[in-house]
């Protein structure tokens, strides 16, 4: 079967069409600008096929018409007809505590993506529109929603409660969520696989420009780092992650800036940017300490301590600790990051091999020495690939 994947954002649509039967991508795309002047369509094809298209897309379904017809084009399509699509599976950002799990799409479910639009102001209107989009130009397809909150549902009260009056929980359902679930289900079920034993302890480091780490038990989580929103936890590209939350009313009244201002300003100009005055880029950031440059050393050095952090704080809350694992940019790609990641924890029993480590970059592989007590893995992340299982599993006949 094939199966279409979408994640729709506010003003774009990526999407996948993946084969099932090898589970090969055939085609990928992204429109940007939907609704905005300068609408286009890059759509990915064969080994290094490539089509765009600049026209006017008014909004999602507009935008949807136009990647079948790319799907579908006589030189640069893969199929035939929009029948060939068996399903398809949608990204949706929240699903709060009322979906626990990846679902087919009805209205019940569509009511409750709707219903916590507070909580993914950004994403869930789009996701929503990207699925409208979709029953408009396909109707009799089944659809499921894959919500990057789900996963992290088997969290206990303990870890996922605030400190703050119960009512804020109970009446506006304010506590940790966490998200970046796809890829943390996906690397936790292929790590169980790697370790041999449904009965394990893992620090999982999603290491990207978003970053967030989960202590999975026996493939469950128990803990993650992001919270609320995707702003807590870890330093990232250009979001601060967590301080001290007076900070925010301390700006607010020094710069005269409103609290939605300055959590605009911890999510769009802080983290990697803000320390190294440089980039968001981890590369970047990289190059200027080679350079010399004092603010990116100290950058990486915060980068590092924090997420370290978090891996001793998850080794002691799960009581041990089997293996971490780092997938993302940066932990699939950067040994360097990896190294001082790990640097110190031994410990806790984690041996790096230096050479190993240094010899991977975005592929998988055991980066520990064999006689570490903790397994240290790279495994990429593939959450489009793990949307499309979910999506044959349930729509698949
Ligand atoms: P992602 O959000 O998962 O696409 O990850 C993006 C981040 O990965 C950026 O900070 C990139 O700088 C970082 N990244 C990708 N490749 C490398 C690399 N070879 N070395 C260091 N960082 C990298």
């Amino acid at each position: 079967m094939k199966i279409l994947i979408i994640n729709a954002g506010s003003s774009s649509l990526k999407y996948q069409l993946i084969d099932m039967n090898g589970e090969k991508v055939i085609a990928k795309g992204l429109v940007e600008r939907i609704g905005i002047e300068g609408s286009k369509l890059t759509h990915r094809y064969g080994q290094d096929g490539k089509y765009e298209l600049t026209v006017p897309m008014k909004d999602h379904t507009a935008a949807m018409g136009h990647v079948l017809d790319a799907l579908q084009h006589k030189e640069h399509g893969v199929i035939q007809s929009i029948d060939e699509i068996g399903a398809v599976g949608h990204r949706v950002l929240h699903g709060g505590e009322k979906i626990t799990q990846s679902t087919l799409i009805d209205d019940y479910v569509m009511s409750v993506i709707e219903e916590y639009i507070p909580l993914g102001p950004l994403h869930n209107p789009a996701n929503l529109m990207g699925i409208r989009a979709c029953k408009a130009v396909m109707p009799n397809t089944p659809m499921v929603a894959v919500f990057d909150t789900a996963f992290h549902q088997t969290m206990p009260p303990k870890a996922y409660l605030y400190g703050i009056p119960l009512k804020y929980y109970q009446e506006l359902g304010i506590r940790r969520y966490g998200f970046h679930g796809t890829s943390h289900r996906y690397i936790a079920g292929e790590i169980t696989k790697r370790l041999g034993t449904p009965h394990s302890k893992v620090v999982i480091c999603h290491l990207g420009n978003g970053s967030s780490l989960s202590a999975c038990v026996d493939g469950k989580c128990q803990d993650t780092s992001m919270g609320l929103t995707p702003l807590e936890g870890v330093l990232m590209g250009t979001r601060s992650g967590s301080l001290d939350p007076a900070v925010v009313q301390f700006i607010s009244e020094r710069e005269g800036m409103t609290a939605t201002q300055v959590v605009n300003m911890l999510n769009k100009q802080s983290g990697l940017l803000a320390l190294s005055q440089r980039s968001s880029d981890m590369r970047d950031v990289y190059v200027g300490a080679e350079e010399g440059d004092e603010k990116c050393k100290v950058t990486l050095d915060v980068w590092a301590y924090g997420v370290k952090k978090y891996i001793g704080a998850y080794a002691a809350a799960m009581g041990g600790l089997d293996a971490i694992v780092f997938t993302a940019g940066i932990g699939e790609n950067d040994y360097r990051s990896r190294a001082s990641v790990c640097e110190g924890l031994e410990f806790l029993g984690v041996k790096l091999d230096p050479d190993k480590n240094k010899a991977l970059r975005g592929a998988e592989g055991v980066i520990s020495a064999p006689d570490s007590k903790v397994q240290v893995w790279v495994i990429p992340t593939n959450e489009e690939l793990a949307i499309a299982r979910d999506t044959l599993a349930l729509a698949g006949k």
